[in-house]
C-alpha cells in the first residue's frame, strides 16, 4: 500500500537542516530510490513544522470517524526491530483480514519500529467480543514470533496484560510477580494489571449488555443518528482537549482537571446515558452538572475535537432537562433574557444607565443579578442602532444588490456604532443595506442556560421574519459571531427538517465572508497601520477566517493573529460571580491579555466579539475593535488611521465608555 514517511531534519542554521535532507536524497537517488520513493525536500517554516506534525499527529485523533469508524484502541503499539518492520506489516495487515477487521490507519516512529494501529472491534455482539479475544492473541503471537514488542512506547495497561507471558515467558512474569509481592504483600496497588491481571475482554467499556436510556431531546442531532446517546458517545479519548495550546478546552487549561475537560465531560455524559449507569437521575445528576458548570459554550471543541465533540450543544441539551419544571438561579433571568431587558432600558437609557452604573444602585443590581462585583455590566446606548437606521434619509443604496446586516442585542442595544460602521462599509462596497422588519432575536444567550423551548421559538420567528430574504437568497451578515452561530449551527440541529432554517445557515455570513466572497471587486480603502487580532471561538468554530485574513491583506495591515486561545468571558459566563468569574479571568490572563499589553499604543487591537471586547477592556487599558470600526476608520481617516494613540480612542463611544469605567 501506499504510505507517508516524513523524516524531519534539525541543524544548528537552515542550510545545515537542508544540507542533511539533501545528503539523503542523494542517497536515495544512488540507490536508485529517489524515484519509485517519491522522495522530496521541503523547507519549513515554524509554522509549516507545525501543520506537518499536525497531519502525523491526525493518524491518531482522526481515527475516529462518526458512524464510519470507530477508531478503537486495543492494539495500538506494537514494537519491532527497525529492519523488520516490512515483513511485520504484511503479516499483521493478513492477521487483520482473517478477522475481518479493518485499520483505520497506521501511523508511528518507523525509524524504531515502533506502529501505531485503530481498529473497528465489534464489541455490541458476544460473537464481536470472542473476534476481539481471538484477534488480540493472533496478533500477541504475530509480534512476538518477531521478537517484538507488545506495547512499543507506552504501558500495557490491561488491554495487554494478560497477553504478558507470551512475551516475556511464565518464568519472567512469575518473577514480576514475587517482586511486587515484597512491596505491595496485598496486591492492593494497581490490581488487575501486569501481574495476576483481568482478562483483555473484562470491563470493556462498551459490551453486548450496553444498552442506553431512551431520552426526547431539544436537539435533534442529525450528525449522529438523532442519538443525544450516539453524540455522548463521540469522544474517544485521546485527549486532544488536554492541550495548552489550542482553544480547546478553555476550562482544562485552567483548572488542569478532567472533569473540567471535554473527555471528562464526554465521558461523564456517556455513563450518564448507561441504562445501568452509577450516575443516579441521568439528567437531574448532580455531579454531571457540576463538570458542566464551567464549560464555558466555547464550542472551541466543536472547531478542534477530531470527531467535533460538541459540548455546548450537549451542555445545553443537559441544562433544559435539568431545569425541567424548576426554578433556574438568577443569573438564568438577568443573563439569558437580556433581549427583553434591553427592549425595556431602551424606552429609558439614562435611566437604565443610572440604576446598573451609579452607586449604590450598581452594586445592588450586580447582586441582583449574580453578577460579578467586579465587573461593570454593559451600558445601553442613547439610540439604538435600528433607531439609529430608521432615522437614516435617503434611499441609501436602493437597486444595488441587497444585503441584510444582522442587528444582534448586543450590537444593537450596547455598542450600535459596530453596526453604523458596519452599514457604512457595505454601502461604500456599492450594498443595499436592509435591517429585518420588528423585533427578532437569535437566542444565543439562552443556551447558556438551558432555555431551549424559548430558543426554539425566535428561531421559528426569526424563520417567519426573514422568509422573503431567504427566499430571495439575500445574504444577511451577523457581527456579532455567536449570532451567527446559532444560524450555522443550534438553527439545524434545533430544526434539521427546514429546508428555510437550511437556507439561513448557509446564507449566514461574518463580515470579512461577505466582503471576501462578494465584495471582490470593491476598490477597498487602505489602512497602513499595525493591528494584533483576536478571532472569536464561535468565529473560529463555525466561520472561514481566512476569509478575514484577505481582507485584512487587502486592506495593507501590518497585523498578527493571536494564538491565544478563548478570552474567557464567553457570553454571561464570566459575568457570573464566583468561580466563573475566577475561570474566566484566569483563561484571559493565561495567554490573551498579557499579549495585548505588549503592543505598542499605536498598534489597533482588532476583535469582532463582544464578549472578546468586553473582556478586553475589563483587563486591559485598551479597547478592541471590530472588523466593521477597522474599515471605517480607514474609509473616514485615509491610510494613516487616527492621529492620536491608542487609535480606538477617536471612535470611543458614550455607552462604552460607561461600560468600560473609561473617559471617552
Ligand atoms: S473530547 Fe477530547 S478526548 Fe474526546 S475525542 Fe475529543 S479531543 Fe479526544
Ligand atoms: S465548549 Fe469550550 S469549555 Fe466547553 S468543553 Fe468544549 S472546549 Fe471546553
Amino acid at each position: 500500500g501506499d504510505a507517508w514517511l516524513l523524516v524531519e531534519f534539525g541543524g544548528d542554521s537552515t542550510a545545515d537542516a537542508n544540507e542533511q535532507g539533501r545528503r539523503l536524497l542523494d542517497a536515495l537517488e544512488r540507490a536508485g530510490d529517489k524515484a519509485q520513493v517519491g522522495a522530496r525536500l521541503y523547507q519549513c517554516g515554524d509554522w509549516a513544522i507545525k501543520e506537518v506534525w499536525q497531519i502525523r499527529e491526525g493518524g491518531c485523533t482522526h481515527s475516529k470517524v462518526p458512524g464510519e469508524h470507530p477508531g478503537w484502541a486495543g492494539w495500538e503499539d506494537t514494537a519491532v526491530a527497525p529492519e523488520k518492520t516490512g515483513d511485520y506489516l504484511r503479516d499483521f495487515q493478513r492477521v487483520v483480514d482473517e478477522h475481518g477487521l479493518r485499520v483505520a490507519s497506521y501511523f508511528g516512529h518507523v525509524g524504531h519500529g515502533c506502529l501505531h494501529t485503530r481498529l473497528d472491534f465489534d464489541f455490541s455482539t458476544a460473537e464481536g467480543v470472542r473476534n476481539y479475544r481471538h484477534f488480540m492473541e493472533a496478533a500477541a503471537d504475530l509480534v512476538t514470533s518477531y521478537g517484538g514488542s507488545l506495547s512499543g512506547e507506552h504501558g500495557d495497561g490491561h488491554a495487554r496484560a494478560e497477553l504478558l507471558p507470551k512475551m516475556f515467558g511464565p518464568e519472567l512474569v512469575g518473577a514480576f510477580r514475587e517482586f511486587k509481592s515484597v512491596w505491595d504483600p496485598d496486591f492492593k496497588m494497581n490490581p488487575g494489571k501486569v501481574v495476576d491481571p483481568d482478562p483483555l475482554d473484562a470491563h470493556l467499556r462498551m459490551d453486548p449488555s450496553y444498552t442506553s436510556r431512551p431520552v426526547k431531546t431539544e436537539f435533534a442531532y442529525p450528525g449522529d443518528g438523532g442519538s443525544f446517546t450516539n453524540a455522548a458517545e463521540r469522544c474517544f479519548g485521546v485527549g486532544a482537549c488536554r492541550d495548552q495550546n489550542a482553544v480547546m478546552c478553555p476550562s482544562y487549561q485552567v483548572t488542569l482537571e478532567e472533569k473540567h475537560s471535554t473527555r471528562g465531560r464526554a465521558r461523564l455524559l456517556f455513563e450518564m446515558m448507561r441504562t445501568d449507569s452509577p450516575l443516579e437521575d441521568a439528567f437531574r445528576n448532580e455531579e454531571v452538572k457540576e463538570a458542566l458548570d464551567l464549560c464555558l459554550a466555547c464550542k472551541g471543541c466543536l472547531h478542534e475535537c477530531p470527531v467535533r465533540v460538541d459540548m455546548a450543544t450537549y451542555k445545553a441539551e443537559f441544562l433544559s432537562h435539568y431545569y425541567k419544571g424548576r426554578v433556574r438561579p438568577r443569573q438564568a433571568y438577568a443573563l439569558g433574557l437580556i433581549r427583553w431587558e434591553a427592549e425595556l432600558a431602551a424606552r429609558a437609557p439614562r435611566l437604565a444607565n443610572f440604576l446598573t452604573h451609579r452607586q449604590p444602585f450598581a452594586a445592588l443590581s450586580k447582586r441582583a443579578a449574580g453578577v460579578a462585583p467586579q465587573r461593570q455590566l454593559p451600558a445601553f446606548a442613547s439610540r439604538t442602532f435600528r433607531q439609529w437606521f430608521a432615522g437614516r434619509s435617503g434611499l441609501n443604496g436602493t437597486g444595488r444588490a441587497r444585503v441584510l446586516l444582522w442587528p444582534d442585542t448586543f450590537n444593537d442595544y450596547f455598542r450600535p456604532e459596530v453596526a453604523i460602521a458596519a452599514t457604512e462599509v457595505l454601502e461604500s462596497a456599492g450594498f443595499h443595506v436592509v435591517v429585518p422588519k420588528g423585533s427578532l432575536c437569535c437566542g444565543r444567550p439562552l443556551y447558556d442556560y438551558g432555555m431551549l423551548r424559548l430558543a426554539k421559538r425566535l428561531l421559528h420567528r426569526v424563520l417567519e421574519g426573514l422568509r422573503d430574504d431567504i427566499h430571495a437568497g439575500t445574504p444577511v451578515v451577523a457581527l456579532e459571531p455567536s449570532c451567527g452561530a446559532v444560524f450555522r449551527n443550534e438553527l439545524v440541529n434545533m430544526l434539521p427538517g427546514n429546508e428555510d432554517a437550511k437556507r439561513l445557515a448557509r446564507q449566514t455570513h461574518t463580515l470579512g465572508e461577505f466582503l471576501a466572497r462578494h465584495a471582490e471587486r470593491w476598490h477597498m480603502p487602505r489602512l497602513e497601520s499595525k493591528a494584533l487580532v483576536h478571532f472569536h471561538c464561535h468565529q473560529r468554530a463555525t466561520s472561514d477566517t481566512d476569509c478575514d485574513r484577505s481582507v485584512l491583506d487587502r486592506l495593507g495591515l501590518d497585523y498578527e493573529v493571536l494564538d491565544t486561545g478563548c478570552c474567557g468571558l464567553a457570553g454571561s459566563f464570566g459575568y457570573e460571580a464566583g468561580e466563573r468569574y475566577e475561570v474566566s479571568i484566569k483563561a484571559a490572563e493565561r495567554l490573551l491579555l498579557p499579549a495585548l499589553r505588549g503592543a505598542s499604543a499605536h498598534t489597533l487591537l482588532m476583535t469582532d466579539g463582544f464578549s472578546c471586547r468586553t473582556q478586553i477592556e475589563h483587563g486591559s487599558e485598551r479597547s478592541a475593535m471590530h472588523l466593521a470600526q477597522v474599515l471605517q476608520m480607514a474609509l473616514q481617516r485615509g491610510p494613516a488611521g487616527p492621529a492620536i494613540d491608542p487609535p480606538e480612542r477617536a471612535y470611543a463611544s458614550e455607552a462604552g465608555a460607561l461600560a468600560s469605567g473609561r473617559r471617552p
